[in-house]
């Protein structure tokens, strides 16, 4: 952090006749995209997929301490709650899980960056933070790929969209971060939100969903600078297009569509929470690194976890969202 203090005080004073922001900050998407790191990221992992989450169950104490982390990290960061949220969460009654043995009350928690010039628009970035606790043997499930890796990508890109923000340079549009629960025992959180949006689902331009982006499917490992993307030209041929431009300029990975067929048996279009928004016909794309041998278990562990690629994917995102919410043009369902 210091280290990106001095750079944005020195390029203040080089570069003023040349600022592109209302407060003379010319910082470049490349750079804010920078400012998410593999170090950060590990951080914040250590901490969601540790021992003392116990495994993130739906309404659990473990499930409500990383709610809690996730609030705190907003609020210190100068990240705001939507207006219409309960100071950053979206409650949810334990009634809402009859599916659960003993349910218990649970919440989303979102954070919200405001667009400059159309914020009615909005992006909508989610992660699941839930997981499926503990099992009779006592053994905790930590989920760190799942989706432990996903909640924290999310806390890294509201800090750099942040930073932008405080610079003068933040986006037209609005993106709520959206961390939703009970995902594992049947997308609940995602359908909570799309039944009671806090923004119109109308105004919902689309939705980047990120569940499992820090491991390496064992069919990859040869080629391992890779993601997985699924549902990206089904609603919208105009996202489809533009995450493939972005990624073409900015970062470079291979954009796998393997999982993206119709005829896929694994049916993962269906399998998280962005579907909640593609059946409300809202286009979304789904970053996902595929199953392994930890997928489930309470081997999912953090030391696991390539931070290295996990940096490199939470770039692409970030700088997907950003063209998104930059764009002059809105994207549409182009494809219904
Ligand atoms: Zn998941």
């Amino acid at each position: 952090m210091k280290q990106i203090l001095f750079l944005l005080a020195t390029l203040f004073v080089v570069s003023c006749n040349t600022a592109q922001s209302t407060k003379g900050v010319s910082m470049t998407r490349t750079e804010y995209a920078k400012t998410i790191t593999a170090e950060d990221l590990k951080t914040h992992l250590y901490i969601v997929a540790s021992d003392e989450m116990e495994g993130r169950d739906t309404g659990s104490k473990g499930n409500n301490m990383t709610a809690n982390y996730l609030r705190d990290f907003y609020k210190k960061n100068g990240i705001a709650s939507p207006d219409n949220a309960e100071d950053y969460f979206q409650a949810i009654d334990a009634s809402y899980f009859s599916r659960m043995k003993e349910p218990k009350p649970s919440q989303n928690v979102l954070g919200f960056i405001k667009g400059s010039e159309k914020p009615e628009e909005v992006i909508v970035i989610s992660a699941h933070y839930d997981h499926v606790g503990v099992d009779k043997d006592g053994n905790i499930y930590n989920g760190a790929d799942d989706d432990g890796s996903g909640t924290v990508a999310l806390l890294e890109m509201a800090e750099a969209f942040q930073e932008a923000v405080n610079d003068g340079n933040g986006p037209k549009r609005s993106i709520l971060f959206l961390h939703v629960t009970g995902e594992e025992i049947g997308l609940y959180g995602s359908k909570y939100y799309t039944e009671n949006p806090l923004f119109p689902l109308e105004n919902t331009v689309c939705n980047l969903n990120t569940d499992m982006i820090g491991r390496i499917d064992p069919n990859k490992e040869d080629s391992p600078n890779y993601i997985y993307l699924i549902g990206s030209d089904k609603l919208s041929q105009d996202l489809h297009d533009l995450s493939e431009e972005v990624n073409k300029k900015y970062i470079n990975i291979e954009l796998d569509y393997t999982f993206n067929d119709e005829n896929d048996p694994n049916r993962f279009y269906y399998r998280s929470d962005h579907y909640n928004f593609a059946k409300h016909n809202i286009p979304v794309i789904f970053y996902f690194n595929g199953v392994h041998g930890d997928y489930h278990k309470h081997t999912d562990t953090v030391e696991k976890i390539e931070y290295e690629l996990m940096e490199t994917r939470t770039r692409l995102i970030f700088q997907t969202a950003w063209e998104v919410a930059n764009r002059k043009d809105r994207i549409t369902a182009d494809k219904l």
